[in-house]
């Protein structure tokens, strides 16, 4: 049912005291998975939800939680890292002033990896997020905690950001839906960059209407984001399985781990079960998609940040040496072990050499495999793969190699480069642990996957 909480509050048959008190009962009781950084205070929630529900917007009254690195106007945004404790925003991104228009309260900010950085919530600053199914695991990242908000029914919808697959990782990890919206349709304004021509804000729900709900809010060209687009995402209603054409992506799926690889099997044989046509088609690039990504994202993320110098704001040190010592050391402070790492290699690659052998090369890799998947989408209407290729790892089996740790973003990143919208479908559990397919679809087919992922997700569940 769409978001049936706004119903209930516009109805009355649900009180702002008694939303608000058993939203933070359950903060309370999953406290231990460590997925807010900041939370509003109760009070100030219950009035904030009482003066939504005078006008009746489309979320009137319904809370929402938000990644840490996106602007809530008055509440921090950390990034989950050091350098930006203390920092408090003045403005609200443009996702934002949408969401409030509309009536939604902003709950609080969650957990992430330090400026994005990470696929599993483990380099935030303030420590990991923990799966809800099984704490000693990841919940995936670097959107941990929005993901844990919402599988853990804390909150109904929240916001991602994904770079390389930092909304479809956790989506798949706790056993939610996930979109990463095609490039340019959601606007970037107020979102802390990392790598700028690969991100995107998304949204986090239980259901693919709400999905679909909030992806229709939230996206729209934008004056202060001027890499948005007029194109509004085409329709996504009445699909036809009979007349669908399903192109599996087999060689990312048989490199999976096979318990993930054989839920997948019985999404595609499920699907042809009704009638859809499925094709079997092969990457060929996925030994380069990863090199190619990071590659990508760190020669962005060593420019973008460079503005963390300790002067106009963020972790600043009291230095009376001279500047590039002050710089050094608020830098050194303030950043963690993979962000430095990634600033270094970063500048490393765009150097005077490096550049044409690197950078240059990442990008062929990039139009080609715009071109490959391109043409894939001209004979069957949506691929699918697994989301991740394993199921959600221990906490602290990946994070000290971090070669491995880049690799377990092969599927996701596809997207990315490629600009394509895709997203992760809960598809069901391997004992406690779940498992996500990823549908990605032709550019501006947002609504189109939203409503597949509906339809998938019943099949594999019954309906609810
Ligand atoms: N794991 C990828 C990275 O670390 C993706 C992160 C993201 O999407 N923000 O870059």
């Amino acid at each position: 049912m769409n978001l049936e909480t706004v119903r209930k509050l516009i109805e009355g048959s649900l009180t702002p005291e008694d939303y608000v008190n058993s939203t933070f009962d359950k903060i309370e009781k999953f406290r231990n998975l460590n997925a807010f950084t900041y939370l509003e205070s109760r009070d100030k929630v219950i009035l904030e939800v009482k003066e939504s529900l005078k006008n009746r917007g489309r979320l009137a009254g319904l809370l929402v939680a938000v990644k840490d690195n996106i602007s809530v106007k008055g509440m921090p945004t950390t990034c989950g890292s050091r350098m930006l404790k203390n920092y408090i925003s003045p403005y609200d991104a443009t996702v934002i002033k949408k969401l409030k228009a509309e009536g939604a309260v902003i709950l609080g900010k969650t957990n992430m990896d330090e400026f994005a950085m990470g696929s599993t919530t483990e380099t935030s600053f303030f420590g990991p997020v923990r799966n809800p199914w099984d704490p000693s695991r990841t919940a995936g990242g670097s959107s941990g905690g929005s993901a844990v908000a919402v599988a853990t029914d804390i909150v109904k919808v929240s916001l991602g950001s994904d770079t390389g697959g930092s909304i479809r990782a956790p989506a798949s990890f706790t056993g939610i839906f996930g979109l990463k919206p095609s490039y340019g349709t959601v606007s970037r304004y107020g979102l802390v960059a990392y790598a700028n021509s690969l991100e995107q804000i998304g949204p986090f729900a239980q259901t693919a209407e709400d999905l679909a709900l909030i992806y229709g809010l939230i996206s729209g060209e934008d004056p202060r984001d001027s890499t948005t687009v007029k194109e509004r995402p085409i329709d996504g209603n009445s699909i036809d399985m009979r007349s669908l054409r399903v192109g599996l992506l087999v060689d990312i799926n048989e490199a999976s781990e096979p318990p993930v690889r054989s839920k997948i099997n019985d999404v595609v044989n499920r699907l042809s079960d009704q009638g859809t046509i499925v094709k079997e088609v092969k990457l060929g690039l996925s030994d380069y998609v990863v090199p190619a990504y990071y590659v990508i994202a760190m020669s962005e993320a060593s420019s973008n940040l460079a503005r963390y110098d300790g002067v106009r704001y963020g972790h600043s040190i009291d230095g009376d040496g001279n500047w590039r010592e002050v710089y050094g050391k608020t830098r050194g402070e303030g950043f963690g072990t993979e962000v430095k790492r990634r600033i270094l290699l970063g500048s490393f690659i765009l150097s005077a050499g490096y550049y044409e052998q690197y950078y240059l090369k990442a990008l062929k890799v990039r139009t080609m495999l715009i071109r490959q998947l391109n043409s894939f989408l001209r004979e069957v209407d949506v691929l699918i793969s697994p989301t991740m290729p394993i199921l959600p790892p221990k906490l602290g089996e990946l994070i000290d190699d971090p070669v491995r740790m880049y690799m377990i973003d092969v599927n996701t990143v596809i997207a990315n480069l490629t600009g394509l919208p895709a997203l992760s479908v809960p598809v069901g559990e391997v004992g406690a642990l779940k498992v996500g397919a990823q549908l990605i679809g032709s550019y501006l087919s947002d609504l189109f996957l939203i409503s597949l992922a509906g339809t998938v997700h019943e099949s594999m569940h019954g309906r609810e």
